[in-house]
């Protein structure tokens, strides 16, 4: 007998959905429900992704309970859907894209209520000089939401915000509707133009790169966007790489939209992320702001998806489903028939070959906003410098903080050296469990490995011959901190790594200090490099791109460009010219030549012609298939079993070849390259074919996943 059955997407990594009875009622719960069902000996929460049917046997089980019934829309479960047979993850994972933490376990969860507060149309009319106290908070509140924690550290008193709340002059954040509250400025004509084009896709999908050199306005495109798509009542959700930038953002969106921006991302609270996530089901959430993860937020009526700084590979999820956010992000605006912006001024090759194909379209932003000209660039020549700190920059960096600018360094290596040597018997600190060099952090006197975490105690002398004086070679960000702090005594120094920002709010108060503009040394790694706008720092350089330049990986050349060009995108933001140097042993590199003589897109552009000439992505669609075992000859063997099953003459098999970082936390590291011109090919062929290794006999013994587009080789 053939009976209806629900399919269950269960969180566990099984290449398969599961088919379930009705609960005890007799009913089949909605496709979207959320469900608690028994897996094996656990009770697990689940969805319904579909309805299907099977034949009656004493396996099928029933669902337990229906948890909520509908909870996730179906063009939220059809994207779902898609990443998970994209990305070749397991259907389970679906939970834990389209679910927060919250909604996953068994145990119901209560939120607390929202702590923001905002100031209200007829708050902002609202005559209360005769209640000074009112009047204080309504004050605040002008330039935009505040916590009311803040509000009470102020000054305000409970009575107070609660009369102020009863009157109807102040509400929660993202209820006080919509009152314009900075004008911004006057757009320019290619401004104008990017926003025009923008708008005109309000009612359709097309997917729109916004390509504007640093400090052109973009944001600005971004914020008439969202304000004229609010005004009809619809949501605009914003995705970001990180959220070192979000304080800023959001005080910039709802001081300019008047209205609360919420923020979604992984280190908020369980409740935070539950209350963010049904007030954007519900609409009352009216701008969001978050991490790739946002990607999936429920959103009652979708205006407008922006993903700014698109270029960045934070948008790439590293574990579990691989997925790209931007990627995704096109694809639910293709759902859902609304425009997307992909903003940055550095584009991906993927989004530029794109443009080239058809499938977007491209917005140019060429000059810089309001009175900002483009910085000045240089190469200087490394050879025969000594030291961390080449002469001819230190002379230049003086000139600049004299002259009343700051002074931005990047150098992306953090911990004082990255190599320890024993000058006698040349011994170098390595990890024992990774292909790599341990890196020296004086600070906390400690070894430390960047790839697993590894760290030990500084040795007193050399392992090998007992040298008491070992030698750090080259300079992490620590050390340039610790020269620059004894070069330039009566000048401040600020370090921006992980090791000096660990927490969340650290570096935005950094920001606001530095932007109080008096002159001050910045070094760091890339979370200096990102987006920030100092209009103060009319110098930039980039001490060390030479690793760079001879990496193993093909997509380094792109991402020197972009790091090089974020860098120099820093200088000279305000009205004081910028310059910009680029430091290198190499300076006639044609990379770096290159560089310098075009602009970025330019630059872009030819990577691009390369890429294809070489048959590499974005010309060819890649997938990796990534294994690592304690054993070299395991993964090795796992990956070239699975190459032999395959069997498919558009598929181009390479490997098995060890990765870039062939040893990584005790683990061998192998890949196999999967090439397929066209995509569609790639993705009908792999799920079989991945399906298919879990019956191989080393798949037990292997870590492995498979990586669609990868980033990381
Ligand atoms: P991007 O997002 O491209 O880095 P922003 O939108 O942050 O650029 O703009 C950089 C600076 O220029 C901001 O201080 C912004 O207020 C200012 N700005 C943007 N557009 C204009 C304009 N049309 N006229 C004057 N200033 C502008
Ligand atoms: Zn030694
Ligand atoms: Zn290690």
């Amino acid at each position: 007998m053939v009976i209806a059955t629900a399919q269950v997407a269960v969180p566990v990594p099984l290449l398969q959905r599961f088919d379930y009875l009705p609960a005890a009622d007799g009913q089949l719960p909605s496709i979207g429900s959320r469900v608690l069902v028994p897996f094996g000996r656990r009770r697990l929460v689940a969805l319904v992704v579909g309805h299907g049917q099977a034949a009656d046997s004493p396996q099928l089980k029933p669902i337990e309970r229906v948890l909520d019934q509908a909870l996730v829309e179906p063009r939220l479960l059809e994207l779902a859907d898609w990443t998970v047979r994209y990305y070749g993850c397991a259907p389970g994972e679906m939970v834990n894209l389209l679910l927060p933490p919250a909604l996953r376990r068994l145990k119901p969860f209560r939120p607390a209520p929202p702590g923001r507060l905002a100031i209200t149309a007829a708050g902002q009319r609202a005559d209360a000089a005769r209640a000074p106290r009112q009047a204080a908070v309504l004050k605040w509140l002008e330039q935009g939401p505040r916590e009311r924690q803040e509000l009470l550290k102020l000054g305000a008193s409970a009575a107070v915000l609660k009369t102020l709340v009863d009157k109807g002059w102040v509400a929660p954040a993202g209820a006080e509707g919509v009152v314009a509250l900075e004008p911004g400025p006057v757009l320019n004509t290619e401004q104008r133009l990017a926003l025009a084009a923008v708008l005109r896709a309000r009612h359709r999908h097309e997917t729109l790169l916004l390509a504007g050199v640093t400090g052109s306005g973009k944001t600005e495109v971004y914020l008439q966007a969202a304000r004229a798509l609010l005004r009809r009542g619809r949501q605009v959700l914003m995705l970001i790489p990180e959220i070192g930038l979000t304080p800023q953002l959001i005080r910039r969106i709802e001081a300019r939209l008047g209205v609360a921006a919420l923020v979604y991302h992984s280190s908020l609270s369980e409740g935070e992320r539950l209350a963010c996530w049904r007030s954007a089901a519900s609409g009352q959430a009216r701008v969001i702001v978050g991490t790739r993860s946002a990607v999936f937020l429920p959103l009652a009526r979708p205006g407008l998806i922006v993903v700014d700084e698109e270029h960045d590979a934070s948008f790439k999820q590293q574990d579990g489903a691989r997925y790209h956010g931007r990627d995704v992000a096109v694809m639910r605006a293709h759902l859902l028939g609304i425009p997307i912006v992909l903003g940055s001024a550095t584009p991906a090759l993927e989004s530029l070959n794109n443009v080239r194909n058809g499938r977007y379209r491209m917005l140019k932003i060429s000059r810089r906003a309001g009175a900002a000209r483009p910085p000045r660039w240089s190469v200087a020549d490394l050879r025969g410098q000594r030291g961390a700190l080449d002469s001819a920059l230190l002379v230049t960096m003086q000139r600049h903080l004299d002259d009343g600018g700051q002074v931005l360094l990047y150098r992306n290596r953090r911990g004082y050296a990255p190599v320890l040597m024993c000058p006698a018997c040349g011994w170098q600190a390595d990890c024992q469990r990774c292909d790599a060099h341990l890196t020296l952090h004086q600070g906390i006197r400690r070894l430390q490995c960047h790839h697993c975490g590894a760290a030990q105690r500084l040795p007193p002398r050399c392992p090998a011959c007992g040298e008491p004086e070992l030698l750090p070679l080259g300079a992490g960000t620590e050390r340039l901190e610790a020269e620059l702090r004894s070069r330039f005594p009566t000048t401040p120094v600020y370090r921006v790594d992980r090791d000096s920002m660990s927490r969340r709010d650290e570096f935005a108060r950094l920001l606001e200090r530095v932007r109080q503009g008096e002159p001050c040394i910045l070094v760091g790694t890339q979370m200096l490099a990102k987006g920030h706008h100092l209009p103060g720092v009319t110098l930039a350089a980039v001490l060390d791109v030479d690793q760079a330049l001879f990496s193993a990986d093909f997509r380094a050349p792109e991402r020197l460009g972009q790091a090089v060009c974020q860098v120099a995108g820093r200088a000279g933001r305000g009205d004081r010219a910028g310059r910009f140097i680029l430091q290198s042993r190499h300076p006639e590199h044609p990379l770096l030549a290159q560089l310098c003589r075009a602009d970025y897109l330019s630059f872009a552009e030819q990577l691009l012609d390369e890429r294809i000439a070489a048959g590499l992505p974005p010309s060819a669609s890649l997938a990796l298939l990534k294994a690592e075992a304690h054993r070299p000859e395991s993964a090795r063997d796992f990956l070239a079993a699975a190459a032999a099953r395959m069997n498919e003459a558009e598929v181009e098999v390479n490997g098995p070849i060890p990765a870039v970082l062939s040893r990584r936390g005790g683990y061998w590291r192998f890949q196999l390259w999967l090439q397929a011109p066209r995509r569609a090919r790639l993705l009908q062929v792999l799920p079989d074919w991945l399906a298919g290794l879990h019956a191989l006999p080393d798949a037990r013994r292997v870590r492995w996943h498979l990586d669609m587009d990868p980033l990381e080789i």
